[in-house]
């Protein structure tokens, strides 16, 4: 069993107004993906909060109605929103509370969210969102000893967004393909997340000590 990391100490900001989840906890997870993004050159890494809520009357009337909506439409099934605008620093972000039951489950989806947050506006779940989760979810299962295992929680994610559809392709570029080539893009994307996860696993420690204050 590893021992969590130290992180410094923080003060809850008036922006962050989570019953179910604690500032601290959800600042470690930023600095992990905020810290990744940064490796890749995501030019919107520093993206900062202006409201992270697990409570829908806090959103913004457009926002609120978008989350209702869509708890409905899935029966209760939607985790998390977050909204970015190009070229503005500003995100905000909607946690459902119901994730307090499943502490896994409430982590990585704040880091799924976090990744909206940090990677470019309208990429939604993109290869370049996928790889950003990819290596975020492995850092953070290194540094706190989380025992997941990455390489599934990546395979599911591209599973999910891509799934094949024969001439109705989320992603007009791979066109019709078969079973095994399906496959065989999956596996190639993870292992494009994994050596890059492994590669600067160091880089990413020196990072959250250099810049986020770490006891790395
Ligand atoms: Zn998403």
């Amino acid at each position: 069993m590893i021992t969590p990391v130290e992180t410094p100490a923080v003060t809850t900001p008036a922006e962050f107004k989570c019953a179910t989840l604690s500032y601290e906890d959800f600042k470690r997870m930023e600095d992990v993906v905020k810290t990744a993004a940064l490796i890749s050159r995501n030019r919107n890494w520093n993206r900062d909060a202006t409201l992270v809520t697990d409570g829908v009357a806090y959103l913004e009337k457009d926002k609120r109605q978008y989350v209702a909506n869509r708890l409905k439409q899935y029966a209760g099934g939607l985790w998390g929103v977050t909204w970015s605008r190009r070229n503005d620093r500003d995100y905000q972000m909607w946690l459902n509370p119901e994730l307090e039951q499943n502490r896994t489950d409430q982590e990585q989806t704040t880091l799924h969210e976090l990744c909206h947050a940090m990677v470019a506006t309208g990429t939604s779940h993109d290869e370049s969102f996928r790889k950003l989760l990819h290596r975020s979810l492995w850092h953070w299962n290194e540094l706190m000893g989380r025992g997941w295992l990455p390489w599934d929680l990546g395979w599911k994610c591209v599973e999910k967004y891509t799934e094949r559809r024969a001439n109705n392709y989320l992603e007009d570029r791979y066109g019709y393909e078969s079973l095994d080539e399906y496959h065989d893009r999956i596996q190639r994307e993870c292992q494009r997340a994994e050596t890059m996860a492994h590669k600067e696993h160091v880089e990413v420690m020196k990072t959250l000590h250099d810049g986020f204050g770490w006891n790395v």
